[in-house]
Order: structure tokens, then sequence, then C-alpha cells
């Protein structure tokens, strides 16, 4: 059966994705199940979209009782959830206004055109002129507009011609990063702690100087936590780590509580008021069934004190890491329930330690063939977290050296 499900695909579907050999049918909690029944510890929670565990009961109870009301009506008229989201997405973030989107890619292109028509408007940007500085390493979404300014030739590959009006600095070099700040660059867009990457912490202070620099220029300062946000780095959103508030937040993922896409840009009054009616918009973005399942997650992740679980398990599973004393093992680094290990390639294949993994029960994916990330959900308990890491140490050991 199990077979049969991944041939399918194989023969229907793009082969844009290389999926481990494992068939999933159900989820709860920290755990998901494959079509055979067999039982697996989730160390990827969806690249952080599944942060709330999968079919959070309070979640489904806000999409049902959602699905009893109202359904899709585009936001040509006003409805009683979208006001509801936002001012409580307002208050989480810091920031004035949201604006809803559907994927993390949609918020971050709202949010390049947001701060490109602030550039024009409030900076005195000639129109169309605006640059935005990005981070070496980046990983901002799909399209043809974002993996423009990636520095990942395979992400880019045959894929242009991309669009100008990116500046690539390196990540985590404050000094780099104001040397390329010039008379048309509106914005730094910027992830606090880069995922896709492979789990890489800037250096301490970084978050803090890009804040000073941007203030010192006149220039907006974005982060996109799409996939940091939420309580994944023990924090509700890493800028907290430094108080660096910026002054657009990009939000996705575990904002629709695993259950749906949502996404968010959220900004202060002045950013936000470059968009005017007809300047921008989604016909799903904003729509009641995602409005009110976003809402009660804001709520879950507050009442239910995931932020302070994760600071607090982030350490557990940190120190449990760092305990594993095999020669494969490179660098351990992590932030709340976000870690990222690397391999030494000529001793352990990345790929092939997720395979034996997830014979074992624990699902997680490879990053760029040398790192293995665990990003279990928050709501994940400390025992099954260090079953967990238990069985990566004893999929190490296995290893013939
Ligand atoms: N920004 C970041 C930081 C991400 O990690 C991702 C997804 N991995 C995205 C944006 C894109 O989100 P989506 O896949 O929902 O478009």
């Amino acid at each position: 059966m199990r077979h049969d499900f991944i041939d399918q695909e194989e023969r229907f579907g793009a082969h844009n994705y290389a999926p481990l050999p494992v068939v999933l049918s159900h989820g709860q909690g920290a755990f998901l199940f494959d079509c055979d029944g067999r039982r697996y510890l989730d160390m990827m929670s969806a690249y952080s979209a599944a942060s709330f565990g999968h079919l959070h009961p309070r979640l489904v109870g806000a999409l049902k009782r959602q699905l009893e009301r109202l359904d899709l009506v585009s936001r040509a008229y006003h409805t009683d959830t979208l006001g509801p989201f936002c001012e409580d997405l307002a208050r989480l973030t810091g920031l004035d206004a949201c604006l809803p989107m559907n994927t993390g890619a949609e918020a971050v292109e709202t949010a390049i055109k947001a701060a490109r028509r602030y550039g024009y408007d409030r900076l005195s940007i000639p129109e169309d002129q605006a640059e935005i500085i990005v981070a070496a390493g980046n990983f901002h979404g799909r399209t043809t507009t974002i993996i423009g300014f990636s520095s990942d030739a395979a992400t880019r590959r045959g894929f242009g011609p991309f669009a100008p009006g990116f500046v690539l600095v390196p990540f985590g070099d404050a000094g780099a990063l104001e040397a390329a700040v010039g008379p048309r660059t509106a914005a730094v867009l910027i992830e606090p702690i880069q995922g896709e990457a492979g789990i890489i912490l800037p250096p301490p202070g970084y978050l803090a100087a890009l804040r000073r620099l941007c203030d010192r220029h006149g220039i907006l300062l974005i982060f996109d936590e799409v996939q940091s946000g939420f309580g994944r780095t023990g924090r509700t959103f890493a800028f907290e780590h430094e108080g660096a508030k910026p002054d657009g937040l990009i939000l996705g993922k575990a904002l629709g509580g695993g259950l749906l896409p949502v996404s968010a840009f959220a900004a202060k009054r002045s950013l936000m008021d470059v968009f005017d009616p007809g300047s921008h918009g989604s016909t799903f973005g904003g729509n009641p069934l995602a409005m009110a399942v976003a809402r009660e997650a804001m709520h879950v992740l507050q009442e239910e004190h995931l932020v302070e679980r994760s600071e607090k398990l982030g350490g557990v599973l940190l120190d449990a890491l760092r305990a594993i004393d095999h020669p494969a093992v490179l660098a351990v680094r992590g932030k709340g329930l976000w870690a990222g290990v690397d391999l030494d390639p000529a001793l352990a294949d990345a790929k092939k330690v997720c395979l034996k993994m997830m014979e074992r029960g624990v699902l997680t994916k490879e990053t760029h063939a040398t790192t293995i990330r665990f990003a279990p959900p928050l709501v994940i308990t400390e025992a099954d977290l260090l079953e967990a890491v238990g069985i990566f140490r004893a999929v190490l050991e296995s290893l013939s050296l």
C-alpha cells in the first residue's frame, strides 16, 4: 500500500521534492502515523508550521466552529473575524497593523512591496529604484522575485531573468551590512536566525546592531520570522532576544496552527499605510477560517505557555545533543526548540542518518546534505524529546566508521 501512494506521486506528481519513503496518514500532537499504523516522533513540525502539534484540539475546535458560521467572502466586505485577528497579532508583535496573506512567500512579497513604496513615498528614493539589503544564505520563499536574491545557485538555476533591487551582504556582519547602505537603500530584510540555511545563529549583538544602524540611516528593518516566530526560539519572536523590534515583521507557518496556510505582514502604521485600496491584496488572505484558526493559535501559544516551554525544553535538547560524543558530529547549535547538528560528510551521510532515524521511528530531514535539524512541536514532552535524541545517537553509533 505504501508503495502505491509513492508510485502514484512519482507518476502523476511533480518531482520538486525528495521525500523520505514514508506515507503519513494521521497525526496527533508530536506524533505522526504512517498508513501501516507505525508511529513516528515528529522532529520537523512541517518546517515549524506544526509548532502546536498535530490536530491541536483547540485549533481543530476553532476551525470547526468557524466552518459552521462563515466561509469565504473575499476582502470586498468586512467580516467579524479579520479585525479581531489584526488586533491580536498587532498586540502580540508590538506593531501597529497587520495584513494577512496565505503563504510565507506572499507575506515576503508584501513586505518587499511595502518597503519599496515606502522608499519612494517617504525616503525620496526615485520611483522603482529602491534597494533592499538581504543576507547571503537567506531563504524567503520560492517566487521569482524572492529566488532572484537567493545566494543558492540550485535555487536560481534557469529560473531567471530576476528582478533587480537587492543587495547581498554576508549574514551576521553588521559592519559589512552598513557599508552596503546607499542613497537608494529602503530596507534591510533579514531572518533573525537563518532556518533553511541550517539554523544559523548570528553573533550576539547582531540584531540590536541592525536596529541601531537602520535608525541611524533612516531605513526600514524588516525581519522574516516565518520560521523563527511563534515560540520556536524560546521567545515569541526571535527579535526579542535582543530587543530589536523591527519596522515590519513577516510571519507565516505556525500562524496557521498547522491546519491552514496563513501568513501576515505586521508593520508600524507609517509603513502599512503605503498600501491604499487597489495596491495589494489576495482573494484568500484574511479569510474567516484562516483568521479564526490563527487567532486561536495565538491564544494557545500564550495560554499553554508554549514559549516558556520552548525555552526550557530547548535547553534540554541542546544539552542532550551536545552530550553526544561522536566523531561525525562537527557542530551543534540552536535556540529554543530549534537545533541544527552538522555532520562530517566523510563520516556520516545526513540523508542516510535521516532514513535510519525514520526506520527507528523519528522523522526529520537533512539540510544541505550535512545538517540534521531538530524542530519538534512545542507541545512535545521532555521524555519524547530525549527519546528522539537517543535514537539519533544510536543511529550515529550504528554507522560503520
Ligand atoms: N521565509 C522563511 C524564513 C521560511 O523559512 C520560509 C519557508 N521555509 C518562507 C519564508 C516561505 O514560506 P512559504 O513556503 O509558506 O511560502
